[in-house]
Formats: C-alpha cells, sequence, structure tokens
C-alpha cells in the first residue's frame, strides 16, 4: 500500500512518520521541503504533490486550510480510484466543495479530521473522525490505525467535520475560559496560579486548562496548535453555527485570538490569547 502524504508541518510530519512506521510505503510533499527532509529516514521525499501522488494508492491531506488542500490536491492530480483520506480541518463549506473535486476526478472522498494535538500526533494517540464511503473503510484502516488510538466512523462525508466543529468549540471555549480566569485573578491582585490549584482534583478541574492554563502561567507559547489556526477554526464554527444557535463564546475567543494573530503572535501556540486576555501590545 503507498500513501501519498501531503503537508507536514505540525501535525503531518509525526503522523507521516508513524504511518511509515505501521510498514506502508510513504511518500511526502510538504511545501517547504526542508519541514519533510528529516523524515527522509521513513519515507520518500517528494518535490511535488504530483510526484507523490503518481501511483500511489491512498493520498492523505494536512494542510493549513480548505484552499491549501483544494491547490495540492489539484495539484497532484491523482490517479481515478484513488482513496483520498482529508484530515485537515477545513469546515462544512471546504468539505463539500473537496468532496466534488473529488468526485470529479473519480476519487474516493473520506473526510476525517482528528482530535488531538502536537504531542499525540507523535505518540499515535489522535482521535479518527472518520466519515465517508462504507466500503473505503477497510483501506482507510490502516492509515487511521497508525496515526491514532481510536477512529469513530460516523457514516457518510461531512459528519466528521461536524463532529470537529462541535469539538473545537469546547477546546476553543476551555482556553478562553482558562485565559480569563487566570487574567481576572491577576486583574483582582491575586496570584493567577490560585485559579489552576483551586480546581485541581475536583468536580470543575479539566486537564486542558493546566496544560494551557501552565502555558499562560509561564508566558511561553510553543506551538501545539498554531493560534493563526485557532482563530481559522473559531471562525469556521462560526460559519457553520449561521443563524441556527448563538455562538457567543466562539466569537468572543475568535476576537482574542484575532486581536493575538494582529499583534503578530499567530504562529506561537493558541494559549497566546492570554495575551489579548491581559491587554498586552
Ligand atoms: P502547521 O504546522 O502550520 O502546518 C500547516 C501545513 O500546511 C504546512 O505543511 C504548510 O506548509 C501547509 N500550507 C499552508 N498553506 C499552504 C498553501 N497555501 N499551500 C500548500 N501548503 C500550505 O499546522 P498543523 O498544526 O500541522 O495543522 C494542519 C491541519 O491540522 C490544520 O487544518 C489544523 O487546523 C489541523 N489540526 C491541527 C491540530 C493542532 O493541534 N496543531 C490539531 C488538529 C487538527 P509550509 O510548511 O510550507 O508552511
Amino acid at each position: 500500500m503507498t500513501v501519498a502524504f501531503l503537508g507536514t508541518g505540525i501535525m503531518g510530519a509525526p503522523m507521516a512518520a508513524n504511518i511509515a512506521k505501521a510498514g506502508l510505503d510513504v511518500r511526502v510533499w510538504n511545501r517547504t521541503r526542508a519541514k519533510a527532509e528529516p523524515l527522509s529516514d521513513v519515507a520518500t521525499v517528494a518535490g511535488s504533490p504530483s510526484a507523490a501522488a503518481d501511483g500511489a494508492d491512498i493520498l492523505v491531506t494536512m494542510l493549513a486550510d480548505g484552499s491549501a488542500v483544494a491547490e495540492a490536491f489539484e495539484a497532484a492530480s491523482p490517479a481515478s480510484g484513488t482513496l483520498w483520506l482529508q484530515m485537515s480541518t477545513v469546515g462544512l463549506d471546504w468539505t463539500d466543495r473537496l468532496a466534488a473535486l473529488a468526485e470529479q476526478a473519480g476519487v474516493v472522498f473520506v473526510d476525517a479530521p482528528v482530535l488531538g494535538t502536537r504531542q499525540p500526533a507523535e505518540q499515535a494517540q489522535l482521535l479518527v473522525l472518520g466519515s465517508g464511503p462504507e466500503e473505503s473503510r477497510p483501506a482507510a484502516t490502516p492509515v487511521f490505525d497508525a496515526v491514532g488510538m481510536r477512529t469513530i466512523w460516523l457514516g457518510p462525508a461531512g459528519r466528521g467535520s461536524r463532529l470537529k466543529l462541535v469539538m473545537n468549540a469546547w477546546v476553543l471555549a476551555l482556553t478562553n475560559a482558562t485565559a480569563e480566569s487566570l487574567g481576572l485573578a491577576r486583574a483582582l491582585g491575586l496570584d493567577p496560579a490560585l485559579f489552576l490549584e483551586t480546581i485541581k482534583g475536583g468536580g470543575l478541574d479539566v486537564g486542558y486548562a493546566h496544560v494551557k492554563g501552565g502555558a499562560m502561567l509561564a508566558g511561553e507559547y510553543p506551538a501545539s496548535f498554531p493560534a493563526g489556526l485557532a482563530a481559522k477554526d473559531a471562525r469556521l464554527v462560526v460559519e457553520a453555527a449561521g443563524e441556527e444557535v448563538d455562538v457567543a463564546g466562539a466569537k468572543a475567543v475568535l476576537a482574542h485570538l484575532e486581536a493575538a494573530v494582529e499583534a503578530g503572535h499567530g504562529d506561537e501556540d493558541m494559549a497566546a490569547l492570554y495575551r489579548a486576555v491581559l491587554k498586552e501590545r
């Protein structure tokens, strides 16, 4: 089984490495080739999307957003019958557009975004939200098993991206709530660390608050999930909600993330929205 893997960023590089370690033949492509080169021990580094996809059975995309995925897919021009596992977070409109591109090309489209960040990707502990034709499951499973601890199959393509947005609304809200409670503690003259100590071990506790809150307290934001991409995801949540439901919280997170990005912190972890909460310039 040959896998063409497009996009070796924070998530894609460890995912591609884990697919190769599982025994599949992997060809990687990345726009900035230097980020694909470290994979040359386990995979073939291709100079173009089409060189990666030529003769491959499976195409995996793990790129920043919908337009990057569409561009890479068109450049890859995979053969009819190729199985496309689209694992980037692109939202609902783009998922429909990508499914249409796949149909035109005779490619089987599986919408399969992931939950988990840099470390779970490195440890092959992602949660895959798979959706697509039932008959694609046997071929997709070795790839999903190589990158994740579990795959949830949700039915027709599009459902994976729907659940991904639901989960992202939760993740973004937790990060923002952590930042606001830490910021408020500080503004009220308390040691902000008291917030994390006080929730610890009780019914209000959640591990994520300690991970992101720890980064906020340290003022150190190496990217697990870059703020620029988190802003993209908050926008996708707001767009998907439309007029159906009031996602005022997601809009508030988006405002903080946009402020952090505008201040030049888009490549830092999304925990850097704490800077916006503190009104840092
Ligand atoms: P990342 O490290 O910033 O990687 C982004 C990738 O997209 C890089 O390979 C980048 O190439 C490529 N790219 C961006 N614009 C492009 C364009 N116009 N044409 C071609 N390639 C382009 O981000 P990541 O965290 O790995 O995220 C990848 C996807 O996974 C995103 O959809 C993200 O929302 C999703 N995701 C991320 C996490 C997380 O915690 N990090 C978790 C779940 C899902 P260059 O190297 O050349 O810039």
